[in-house]
């Protein structure tokens, strides 16, 4: 495999979350129209938001001092000192591994920030090269590439096997992940760029079927916007099936829209089914980091009235980027912290000249609003909850 590593991961946003990746697709003149009035619409909320966030905390964050906001994270994670609550031992239910010799600088930084135990997922070469990559490819070796870190980290890391729908002998090759220590499995095909069958489809069935017999947890994306009607099909039949259906099942770029309506309905009528936190890498993380902004006390509502099911991830896919210090590793957990528990906090991949943050040119300091969870809430989301999805496999 020809993978030059250090821009390895320039577009597995793309792969991660989707909604970047119309226009990659489409060129159509209505999907430009729809950003350009969606982009209108955040800009106002956002502004909104703003409003509401310099009148009620004063002053915004900012300290005088604060480096200037192209630099990179080294400088700013020194202004962003500020303590995080109490001390949790969380468990991060996603984040990719591209290679073992990448493991490092993450086991450091995330121990720093509480993070006792992560899931690490395998993935196709599709994740790390973006489009230029392939879906059926890698599968194999980055699930063992992931089972050599659980070996290297034991207890620490709880590696998560990949498989694609074409794989002959599906089950027995699961058999033998999980009989080499594999804890769960992902899977891709609910994201539009993998999406090629439903998927209810009949090969994947007995995959289906071991899991809920099992009890091995099913981190699934599926886009929501597009294909839950087939996943409830999938989960109407598997009523056992545990599934944590990533990115707040790609809702949360409409925080008040149909696809967090659909999530709720999953949430409420499926008793196994979990969402997990993350947004994906940069664009995408700082995309739903001002979604969360500009619609804190929806977010709010909705961590309140399903705080037993949802679990905290980071999925800011370890590679060896040359951006990917343990400075930025570091600044991009305490983002995912900060977001659940302060009101107001700075991120500079949010902030004016990162490069990343989709309101260029007018957040400074990169400042965004938080959702200031209670202690109990926390808990269940970064302790508890995901205890519960992995209680099944742990007892073995
Ligand atoms: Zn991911």
């Amino acid at each position: 495999m020809e993978t030059s590593e250090n821009d390895a991961d320039k577009t597995e946003g793309l792969a991660a979350t989707e909604p970047v990746n119309y226009l990659q697709l489409g060129g159509s003149l209505l999907i430009v129209l729809l950003i350009g009035t969606n982009l209108l619409t955040w800009a106002y909320y956002r502004n909104e938001a703003r409003t509401a966030a310099s009148a009620t905390v004063s002053p915004m964050a900012a300290p005088p001092t604060a480096p200037r906001p192209s630099q990179r994270p080294e400088a700013m994670l020194a202004v962003n000192e500020a303590p995080q609550k109490t001390d949790y031992a969380i468990t991060n239910a996603h984040d990719h591994l591209y290679m073992l010799k990448h493991l490092d600088k993450y086991m450091k930084a995330a121990k720093e920030f509480g993070i006792e135990r992560t899931v690490f997922v395998a993935s196709s070469e599709f994740t790390f090269l973006g489009t230029k990559g392939d879906m059926t490819k890698l599968n194999d070796w980055s699930t063992r590439e992931i089972l050599k870190a659980a070996k290297k980290y034991p207890g620490k890391i709880i590696p998560f096997a990949t498989l694609h729908p074409d794989d002959p002998d599906k089950v027995a090759l699961l058999k033998e992940y999980v009989a080499e220590g594999v804890m769960g499995l992902k899977l891709y095909t609910g994201h539009s760029n993998f999406h090629d069958r439903s998927l209810d489809v009949p090969e994947m069935d007995p995959v289906y079927a071991y899991c809920a017999e099992t009890g091995l947890p099913l981190l699934w994306h599926v886009n929501m916007a597009k294909y839950t009607k087939e996943l409830f099909q999938v989960l109407d039949k598997y009523p056992n099936l545990t599934v944590i259906i990533p990115h707040l099942g790609v809702g949360f770029w409409r925080p008040d829209g149909q696809v967090m309506g659909e999530v709720e309905h999953m949430l409420a009528t499926y008793p196994n089914t979990y969402v997990d936190t993350s947004f994906g890498t940069r664009e995408i993380l700082v995309g739903g980091l001002e979604k969360v902004t500009a619609y804190t006390d929806i977010f709010k509502d909705f961590y309140e009235k399903h705080q037993d099911r949802i679990v905290w991830g980071t999925d800011m896919v370890v590679t060896g980027n040359k951006e990917k210090t343990e400075a930025w590793v570091k600044s991009v957990i305490r983002a995912c912290r900060d977001l659940h528990e302060k009101d107001v906090y700075t991120f500079w991949m949010a902030a004016e000249g990162s490069g990343y943050a989709y309101g260029r040119g007018d957040n400074t300091y990169g400042t965004l609003r938080g959702l200031n969870l209670p202690d109990d809430i926390l808990k269940k989301i970064y302790e508890t909850n995901m205890d519960k999805v992995l209680a099944s496999v742990d007892k073995k």
